[in-house]
């Protein structure tokens, strides 16, 4: 089988990550799908990605650690000749007040959507640098741009993915590398079908298109920012939130 563009997917078990996988794999590029655990839904993607005809490969390793994120980035290397795009999904919640938010719950936020984000980046940087081109997209959140009562350590985590974002585009826009963010507002996944109903109902009330986002609308504009198509585009925060951060 042969693949002429492979993408890696932190996070690509379930939710956003899994489709961001197949809507990659619609689109024949192949997949180096990373996750924390899951080994079945894990499998489930890769089934879900071979049967639309790429080659898969699994990598089972915790992003926040950054010598898993550099052999994960060398395996891909290894088994596919090549790495063309880099999505930065993988993420976790931890909610709580900032008064009663523990060191511990503040950090593993931190260590996993940021420093994971961070490790993955570096280990792809060389490889794109010298294959004069790349993508790289990073899932922030609209709670990155405007905060949120309870998710302190989220919401600082994604605000920083943004910032990341932004100076790895800067330094690597002369290599055709592109660096890019997408903000999902509320996407119906397992993060937030644990929400109370009260929650859920106040905040389907503050989206104008009154729907909850699925996983294919974010994957969609990731595979839009990894096509040819957004060449021309880097350092961007694209909001998927059904108007609710405007
Ligand atoms: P999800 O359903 O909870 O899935 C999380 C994924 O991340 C799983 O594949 C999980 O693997 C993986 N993961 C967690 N910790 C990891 C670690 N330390 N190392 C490697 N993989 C790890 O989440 P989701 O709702 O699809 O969210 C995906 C991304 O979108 C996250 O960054 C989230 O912050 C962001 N986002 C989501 C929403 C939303 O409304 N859902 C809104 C804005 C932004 P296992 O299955 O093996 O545990």
């Amino acid at each position: 089988m042969t693949t002429e563009r492979v993408a890696l997917v932190t996070g690509g078990s379930r939710g956003i990550g899994r489709a961001i996988c197949t809507q990659l794999a619609k689109q024949g590029i192949g997949l180096a799908i990373n996750y924390a655990g899951n080994d079945q839904l894990a499998q489930e993607t890769a089934d879900a990605c071979q049967a639309l005809g790429v080659q898969t490969l699994l990598l089972k390793g915790d992003v926040s650690n950054a010598k898993v994120c550099e052999e994960m980035v060398q395996q891909v290397l290894d088994t596919f000749g090549r790495l063309d795009i880099l999505v930065n999904n993988a993420g976790i919640t931890r909610d709580n007040l900032a008064l009663r938010m523990s060191d511990e719950e503040f950090q593993q936020v931190l260590d996993t959507n940021l420093k994971g984000a961070f490790y993955c980046c570096r280990a792809a940087y060389r490889p794109m640098m010298k294959q004069r081109g790349g993508r790289i997209i990073n899932v922030s959140s609209i709670v990155g741009l405007r905060g949120n009562a309870g998710q302190a350590n989220y919401a600082a985590s994604k605000a920083g993915l943004i910032g990341m974002s932004k100076s790895l585009a800067k330094e690597l826009a002369a290599r055709n590398v592109t660096v890019n963010v997408v903000a999902p507002g509320f996407i119906q996944t397992d993060m937030t079908d644990v929400l109370a109903d009260k929650v859920r109902e106040a905040l389907l009330g503050s989206i104008p298109m009154k729907r909850l986002g699925q996983p294919e609308d974010v994957a969609k504009a990731v595979a839009f920012l990894a096509s040819e198509d957004a060449a021309y585009i880097t350092g961007q925060v694209l909001c998927i939130d059904g108007g609710m951060a405007m």
